[in-house]
């Protein structure tokens, strides 16, 4: 049998001060609770990553090191964003096994356990899900739902209502170590990963302390990332409209003409339309062919990895 792993539980924070004394003794109980089963290592901890608060988060998680080897500290030097500090918990703190979550706990942290078993049954990620959305506001609902299913159909990997809350194993966070995207949207590149996965499904509770760190401009940021991160259909929207429009004004060239040899026309207004319709057209079809570049050059830059192997049987050279 294999030894229990040890689990680090990632947890972001931002301005978090009066949110972590009620955090941290749900998910250490819940840890202890996991160790004494045997699920996880007794070595397993708690990584608080502190993303540049400036109010008390900082000397609260020493206190809590203090207080018990469970809870472990990661201090960014300045305030870098949510998907930035999780993935600096994820590649710095050392275990076999990880989940993220966020520091107020909307996400049923009970279900860490259910993720742990799948992580033992064999799957190297699960997906924390949210089943209903009621705790939600009918505007975040409606535009998130919305969100989905647009860059499900632009052609984007999506996990329905999967927040950031998720298990991942070492070697998916060593693959993800791979990735070198700066403009993180880090739910849309753990699907491309690959790798056996699994789901949870929970209720989303509401924040209790503190207000959300995510105000409608930094979440419209995001949701723009989202999208531009993994989908040229924009740009191809652009090339196609221009195709479009060439194809329009072709009919309405031929009509100007018409009218022109007939004699309907004023000088000077047939050529004008002529040049406006051919050029605006033209000038359409070549902004899309440009960005489809641009977006060739944007992929090149990521440097995502050309493949992952899951399995490796050849030999190897020592
Ligand atoms: N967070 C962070 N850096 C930031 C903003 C937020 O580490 O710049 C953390 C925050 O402390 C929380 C998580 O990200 O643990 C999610 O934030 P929040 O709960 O405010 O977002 P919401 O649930 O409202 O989308
Ligand atoms: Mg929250």
């Amino acid at each position: 049998m294999k030894a229990a792993p040890v689990l680090a539980i990632v947890v972001p924070c931002y301005r978090e001060e009066e949110t972590l004394p009620v955090t941290a003794p749900v998910l250490g109980n819940l840890l202890r609770g996991m160790m004494e089963d045997g699920m996880v290592s007794p070595e397993s901890y708690i990584c608080f990553v502190n993303d540049g608060s400036r109010d008390g988060t900082w000397t609260e998680i020493l206190r809590l090191q203090e207080e018990s080897p469970v809870y472990r500290g990661i201090n960014l030097s300045r305030n870098f964003g949510h998907q930035s500090a999780l993935m600096a918990g994820l590649l710095t703190a050392e275990a076999d096994v990880y989940v993220s979550i966020d520091a107020d706990l909307q996400d049923d942290e009970q279900k860490i356990r259910e993720m742990v078993q799948l992580y033992l049954e064999g799957k190297d990620i699960v997906y924390g899900c949210r089943d209903k959305r009621d705790t939600d506001t009918w505007f975040k609902r409606t535009t998130a739902l919305m969100f989905y299913s647009l860059r499900a159909w632009m052609g984007c990997d999506t996990i329905r209502n999967h927040a950031d809350y998720r298990l991942m194993s070492r070697r998916a966070v060593d693959e993800l170590r791979r990735f070198g995207e700066v403009n993180l949207y880090l739910r849309g590149v753990v699907p491309l990963l690959g790798f056996p996965h699994g789901y949870v499904y929970y209720d989303r509770k509401e924040r209790k302390q503190g207000e959300s760190k995510y105000p409608l401009m930094k979440m419209l940021r995001f949701a723009w990332n989202g999208v531009v991160n993994f989908s040229e259909f924009p740009l191809l929207c652009v090339v196609w409209a221009g195709a479009v429009s060439l194809a329009v004004s072709l009919i309405l060239i031929l009509w100007t003409l018409m009218q022109w040899s007939a004699g309907h026309t004023v000088p000077g207004w047939t050529s004008t339309v002529l040049v406006i319709a051919l050029f605006g057209s033209l000038q359409f079809i070549f902004t899309g062919v440009l960005g489809l570049y641009i977006a060739k050059i944007f992929k090149e830059t990521k440097r995502r990895p050309l493949y992952i192997v899951q399995d490796d049987c050849t030999p190897h050279r020592h």
